[in-house]
């Protein structure tokens, strides 16, 4: 018998989503639980989950951008659920990964492919320095740091010299002046890097999460997510579309 594949998918960060192409039953496989990795699914077969169906089937196609993009494009469903507390906390969240993949990127990856030393253990050791140094850090000091990186053209040489930066981290934490930021070559990027030290999308984040239990309009999330995705997707492009599994074997 040849397996069905499903003609209807959704991916999103968390989940990946296929109807039954036997009793079109609207399963949902969650990345962590029920398919146990990250990775892209290609040709997957998955059993559905209606308990009178259960028939195997194929997903072809997936979707995984990297995180923050994916967390953007999740928005889209939660809109059009009215979730718009949960968009905002996406949003904002989006920020905070790109912040982190930027700093790993360049204190990790790239450091560690100039060396050609292929020291696995200390990759790993700096990585947990890294992932500690920044663990409770708020947003506002994730977004210094990645700005001042860029107006100060912080680079590392080395994994030893990541190692130094990271224990002087919080030296890159202080909010840059618009001077520092408009002296930035690039105008385009400069601009973007402007807007990106005036958003306001983490306090309306602080709003809903904090006692206040602020409840934003669609009006607040569509104007977030617009300054998000012009922001991020524009300093992305810049910056050379800064994507991890270009650096990791997966
Ligand atoms: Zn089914």
């Amino acid at each position: 018998m040849v397996i069905k594949k499903s003609t209807e998918t959704r991916s999103t960060y968390e989940n990946v989503e296929a109807r039954c192409p036997y009793c079109s039953y609207w399963n949902i496989y969650n990345r962590a639980s029920d398919i146990k990795n990250f990775k892209l699914l290609i040709e997957k077969i998955v059993v559905c989950q209606s308990s009178s169906c259960n028939f195997k089937f194929l997903i072809e196609k997936d979707l995984i951008n990297p995180a923050w993009q994916m967390l953007i494009l999740d928005c889209e469903v939660l809109k059009q659920r009215k979730q718009y507390s949960y968009c905002i906390l996406n949003l904002t969240q989006s920020f905070e990964m790109y912040f982190a993949l930027f700093l790993r990127v360049e204190l990790l990856y790239k450091p560690f492919g100039i060396e050609k030393s292929y020291n696995e253990n200390l990759l790993n050791k700096i990585s947990d320095l890294l992932f500690e140094s920044t663990r409770k850090w708020p947003f506002y000091l994730l977004r210094n740091t990645f700005i001042n990186f860029i107006t100060n053209k912080i680079k590392s040489n080395g994994l030893e010299q990541s190692n130094s930066i990271i224990l002087d981290l919080k030296l890159y934490s202080s909010e840059p002046t618009n001077e520092a930021i408009k002296s930035i070559e690039d105008n385009k990027l400069s601009d973007l890097i402007l807007r990106l030290k005036n958003t306001q999308v983490n306090i309306l984040r602080n709003r809903i999460i904090h006692k206040y239990g602020y409840r934003p309009t669609v009006e607040e999330v569509e104007s977030s997510k617009d300054e998000t995705e012009q922001i991020l997707f524009g300093i992305d492009y810049c910056l050379g579309v800064l994507n991890e599994r270009r650096y990791l074997y997966e």
